[in-house]
């Protein structure tokens, strides 16, 4: 029998990933927040809190809800005028065609919305797409969801054909996390279905270096080898990712692999993830150490998506402060400060 994603507790135990006596735990988990373990992921996992079972298995942590988290932590419904659509900045807009992922991150900041609901309807995208076409200020569209390569091949070439017809959207990106997770679905025709006469960029979500097995790296390659440009989102993980042996590894990885590294995302606010929240010091500090010492193309920006909708801001180290009206202080790489005039 071919291997199935696994979604319920049962499965979970039964595959061996979750000891017996946590089913009850985990089945509360399962009822609040979907689940999925592709079997490419599952068997990468080495035990519920390895890198890679942290990010996928449900855990008991997630019912506790701490007062600052939010069921909309990033702000997304004040600028959501339709259905599949955020429009939160002028020049760009992001384009949900459907709520379903691979997976689940277990620190997924749409978890209240991801797998619950399926895809737009043909009506409603094609509303979608009625209000892009009718913006011309939208220079961008960013198709995200959800995890839009789910699509199938036909579906996402209306998607690039539609708007790639609009003489003011330039650029296509698509974000998804699937040639990691379920790298077999990268295949020639999906490969084919994104080619285009406009920019189509492909953003490719990946936390730890083990992500990047073979077949993700090879589903990579053959997203390059289509002329399309790559980048990496990484959100900055307690117990997968937040120390700077393993983001170098895994900044080093992706550029090896044509993947520029974009953003590294501080965690949001999402309900139940507070076990995967550093703080901004400790990701300041990663970012410090891995400047100087690491490639400038390895160095991605450190972003904090703001509560309420106020959008995305890098939080990283600052290395320039007035010294007097005349003078800049900035410090080097190595922590050593000049003046500048
Ligand atoms: C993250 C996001 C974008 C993209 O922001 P960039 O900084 O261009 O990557 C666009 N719209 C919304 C609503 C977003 O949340
Ligand atoms: S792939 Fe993205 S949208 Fe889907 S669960 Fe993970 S973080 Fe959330």
């Amino acid at each position: 029998m071919k291997p199935r994603t696994l979604r319920r507790a049962s499965e979970l135990v039964a595959a061996g990933l979750v000891p017996p006596e946590r089913r009850g735990e985990i089945e509360r988990v399962v009822r609040r927040f979907a689940v999925a373990v592709t079997p490419h992921v599952a068997g990468l996992i080495e035990g519920a809190s390895d890198p890679i079972g942290r990010q996928f298995l449900p855990d008991a942590a997630e019912l506790r809800t701490a007062p600052e988290e939010r069921a909309d932590p990033i702000g997304d419904d004040r600028f959501a005028p339709l259905k599949g659509i955020v429009h939160r900045y002028p020049d760009r807009v992001l384009l949900k065609p459907l709520l379903v992922c691979p997976v689940y991150c277990r620190f997924c900041f749409r978890r209240e919305t991801v797998g619950k609901g399926g895809a737009l309807t043909a009506r409603e995208l094609a509303a979608a797409f009625g209000y892009i076409r009718r913006r011309p200020a939208i220079w961008e569209v960013i198709v995200s969801g959800g995890d839009p390569f789910l699509l199938s091949p036909r579906r996402l070439k209306t998607i690039v054909r539609e708007l790639a017809a609009m003489p003011h959207v330039q650029v296509i990106r698509f974000h998804t996390r699937v040639p990691v997770v379920e790298p077999r679905r990268v295949t020639t025709a999906l490969v084919a279905a994104l080619a285009a006469d406009k920019a189509v960029y492909v953003a490719i979500h990946a936390n730890h270096p083990r992500e990047l097995t073979v077949a993700a790296r090879s589903a990579c390659a053959r997203l390059a080898k289509a002329g399309i440009p790559l980048l990496g989102q990484t959100v900055l993980l307690k117990g997968v990712n937040d120390d700077a042996a393993t983001l170098e590894a895994l900044f080093r990885a992706l550029v090896a692999m044509r993947v520029k590294p974009y953003y590294l995302h501080h965690a949001d606010l999402a309900r139940g993830t507070g076990h995967f929240r550093t703080t901004l010091a400790e990701g300041r500090a990663l970012i410090r150490a891995l400047r100087g010492r690491v490639s400038g193309l390895c160095q991605p920006t450190y972003v904090l998506d703001l509560p309420g909708g106020h959008g995305k801001v890098p939080v990283g180290p600052c290395y320039a402060r007035t010294h007097d009206t005349e003078t800049w202080e900035i410090e080097d790489p190595a922590g050593v400060c000049h003046r500048y005039p």
